[in-house]
């Protein structure tokens, strides 16, 4: 039915909602990740930035000569080296010597610094192809680069910014044709970061929310479903017998004749009414008239043994039977079974002229050997009959004839 319908397609829609609400926290502790690698590296690169400007700003500082820190055979000053005593020369050092000599002490805390440029002094100072990619592209405008990339077995963060030449640089590099503003190269910061998105909590999660509605949703639909089917019975149920209601004749008539004209298979109709019922109310009361209708509704249904075989209550004191794939004088008998079934319960009705006992009166008609062009038709054959079974004297079963 349509509900189930309904109930699998509003389960999709769930299953939907909590997919994509997965895979957008997912996401966006992916993007969280990101944002904290790159501050983490920008705070780097900012510091060695800072460190080269110090530098810069004194024209270089001068160090001892010892076995690390040889002097700087690219750098061209007046005064690299000065002795200030026998066993103490100072040389000079300048920002990229530096950045290089701090690079060595962050190597060892798994932090690597390069600094590179398109048009190095020192043979170290080249790119590699993926620093040339990031340079080439500050070139064009980008502000700053950062990836996450696996090195060596290791999650690190690449992260690349331009070097951007300041009058301080230019005692050193304007004879390379540098101008305040220009980019003069980069510096790269390699750092181990690995992404830990907590993957099994986030399914597990995601998981049992999307179970507990789905077990909602299917709980509630079966409700829905319950009190659906209490529904659809009350409204094609009569109250007072139990039995179908005029609703569900139409429904069940109308298909059975439809059937019946199909596959040229005879479909008959018992009309049957309870005779001189106004003088059993009159003479017993409304509350046993009840009574007597629900006695005569429960002989009429246990006189019928086909399981396609229908009872209902279509009016006050009057039922229909439907029989479907049978003969006008099968139809007969089973009418005749109803009456003598009836008068056999023997339900005092002293007011009756009939027999002292609640009786009916039968009208039949059947589509055999009939043209009929709708159900009514039918019906009226059978209400016809009824008619003449009344006038005959009641308590007995006339059938529709069209030769009469
Ligand atoms: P006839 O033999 O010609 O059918 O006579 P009748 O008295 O049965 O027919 P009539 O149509 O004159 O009266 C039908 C009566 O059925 C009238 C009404 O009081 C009674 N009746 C209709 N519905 C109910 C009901 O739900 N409960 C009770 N107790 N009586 C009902
Ligand atoms: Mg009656
Ligand atoms: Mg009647």
């Amino acid at each position: 039915m349509k509900l189930k319908g309904s109930l699998a397609v509003i389960s999709i829609l769930w299953i939907g909602l909590i997919t994509i609400s997965f895979f957008w926290n997912y996401t966006s502790a992916e993007n969280k990740h990101e944002i904290i690698a790159f501050q983490t590296a920008r705070s780097f690169f900012n510091l060695i930035v800072m460190t080269r400007e110090w530098n810069a700003m004194h024209g270089g500082v001068y160090v001892p000569v010892t076995e690390q820190t040889r002097p700087n055979p690219y750098l061209k000053a007046p005064r690299r080296e000065i002795s200030v005593s026998k066993d103490l020369t100072l040389t000079l050092v300048n920002p990229a010597y530096m950045t290089r000599q701090i690079s060595e002490i962050a190597e060892k805390q798994d932090i690597t610094f390069h600094i590179t440029s398109l048009n190095p002094i020192r043979p170290e100072n080249k790119p590699s192809p993926e620093e040339k990619a990031s340079l080439q592209a500050f070139e064009t405008g980008a502000s700053e680069i950062g990836k996450f990339i696996r090195n060596d077995a290791k999650d690190v963060f690449f992260y690349m910014a331009p070097l951007t030449t300041k009058a301080s640089c230019l005692k050193c590099h304007q004879e390379q044709g540098y101008q305040v503003g220009d980019i003069r190269g980069g510096i790269r910061i390699t750092m181990p970061f690995a992404v830990s998105i907590p993957l099994s909590a986030l399914l597990a999660g995601h998981l049992a929310i999307g179970l507990v509605g789905l077990f909602g949703i299917i709980a509630g639909g079966l409700r829905l479903q319950k009190a659906y089917n209490i529904i659809r019975k009350q409204a094609v149920t009569d109250s007072l017998t139990g039995v179908p209601n005029r609703r569900s004749f139409t429904e069940k008539i109308s298909t059975e004749f439809k059937r019946s004209q199909r596959d040229q298979l005879p479909l008959s109709v018992i009309l049957c009414d309870i005779d001189t019922f106004k003088a059993y109310n009159d003479t017993y009361g409304h509350g046993r008239g009840d009574l007597c209708l629900k006695r005569v509704s429960q002989h009429i249904k246990n006189s019928l043994k086909r399981p396609s075989d229908f009872c209902a209550r279509i009016g006050g004191e009057e039922f229909i039977v439907v029989l479907p794939e049978t003969s006008l004088a099968g139809a007969v008998k089973v009418a005749e079974k109803i009456r003598k079934n009836i008068e056999k319960a023997g339900i005092k009705h002293e007011s009756s002229p009939v027999y002292g006992l609640v009786t009916a009166s039968m009208g039949v008609a059947s589509s055999e050997n009939e043209d009929l062009s709708s159900y009514e038709q039918l019906v009226k054959n059978a209400d016809l009959a009824l008619y003449e079974a009344k006038k005959r004297g009641r308590n007995r079963v006339v059938s529709f004839s069209s030769d009469k």
